[in-house]
């Protein structure tokens, strides 16, 4: 069973006294198993419900965890229990070395899977690389199959080369794939239907994301919100009612299907239906800090500590110690907006 804020037990393991081969648990007694990886907050792209059109700021590279930082950071995120990892950005296949990170990443004990979140512009160059390298899958985002309306939502992609790079990561093998759509008001709300109907020629997961009021975007989001209660009524009245299928607690989307279809439909809803009662995830910036939660701006420090010559110990001691902190859960629903970055700089 999975504590609430008011169950909790108030200590699984101390921080300071567990011994350093034992997983990590946060004060609620959730084990952190899943780490998202910012590997920079620059992107190829400027979505309207990621980016704000003017003043967007971009981190001086030096601030970035450097290659040699940011795979011992996640060697001993392994240790202390980390199984899977997501990478992500900004984008992340704008990151050098991607590559040679990716290979380097699945050779740590522990490491189960190493996934990637990508607006897959570039995935019809690199996929091949990346799967050999042992990519496990990606998660393609992709908001509407009208090009016009791709190049105003992304100010700018190119819809035919996006879909160029799905159709290489399926052909490579990275799979199972799963598509995202922020679903807008007045945008591409419209489309929903289109983009279920993918589900039934292609064995893909096509989930519909709920936009959230990040830094920069909180105006985007009053006027944009369309809930997956909304969503889901307006696929129904098209294919009937959907299948649900049963989801792992710890997996953010419920998932559906239409009757019949090879490839699932999701919902990812953190404003109408948060999910942070079962949430094992957390979240590395580029520039070097652990983010406990996407919509709360509690962070730990782990660059500055390795740039002052932390030993492992020290380390582990930092990110134990910052983990027992993770908040219960945002707090969206009664209005509440602290997040301080963008989703771009956190790692979407
Ligand atoms: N650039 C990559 C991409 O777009 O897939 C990875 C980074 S992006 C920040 C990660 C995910 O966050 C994407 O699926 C994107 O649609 C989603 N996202 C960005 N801003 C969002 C917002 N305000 N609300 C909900 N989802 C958002
Ligand atoms: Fe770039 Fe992804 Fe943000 Fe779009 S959602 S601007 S592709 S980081």
């Amino acid at each position: 069973m999975v504590a609430t804020p008011e169950s909790a037990p108030v200590a699984i393991i101390n921080p300071r006294t567990s011994g350093a081969a034992q997983p990590a648990f946060d004060a609620y007694g959730r084990q952190m198993s899943y780490l998202r990886i910012s590997l920079t907050d620059r992107c190829n792209f400027r979505c309207v419900y990621c980016m704000p059109a003017l003043g967007m700021k971009f981190q001086p590279r030096e601030e970035h965890l450097t290659d040699d930082e940011l795979l011992r950071v996640i060697g001993l995120f392994a240790k202390i229990g980390i199984r899977k990892l997501r990478l992500t950005g900004g984008e992340p296949t704008i990151r050098p070395h991607l590559v040679g990170l990716i290979r380097a990443m699945k050779e740590f004990d522990g490491i189960e899977e190493v996934s990637m979140t990508t607006n897959a512009l570039l995935l019809s160059r690199l996929g091949p690389d990346l799967k050999e390298a042992g990519l496990d899958r990606v998660n393609i985002s992709i908001d509407t199959l009208d090009p016009d309306r791709f190049r105003e939502m992304t100010r700018g992609g190119r819809l035919d080369l996006v879909w160029k790079g799905i159709e290489t990561a399926d052909a490579v093998g990275l799979t199972p794939i799963k598509l995202n759509t922020v679903v807008m008001r007045g945008q591409n709300d419209h489309e929903v239907v289109d983009l279920a109907r993918l589900t039934l020629d292609h064995p893909w997961s096509m989930r519909f994301l709920e936009i959230m009021p990040l830094e920069g975007v909180g105006d985007v989001h009053d006027e944009g919100l369309v809930t997956s209660e909304e969503t889901k009524s307006r696929l129904e009245s098209v294919y009937g009612p959907l299948e649900p299928i049963e989801t792992d607690p710890a997996d953010p989307a419920r998932l559906w299907r239409i009757a019949g279809a090879p490839g699932t439909i999701g919902f990812i809803s953190p404003v109408s239906a948060p999910f942070c009662a079962a949430c094992n995830r957390l979240r590395l910036t580029a520039d070097g800090k652990i983010r406990l939660c996407l919509l709360r701006p509690d962070e730990g420090d782990l660059r500055d500590l390795l740039r002052a010559g932390a030993d492992d110990d020290t380390l582990e001691e930092a990110m134990r110690a910052a983990i027992w902190r993770k908040p219960w859960g945002h707090k969206l629903s009664e209005g509440k907006r602290d997040t301080i970055r963008g989703m771009s700089q956190i790692g979407g």
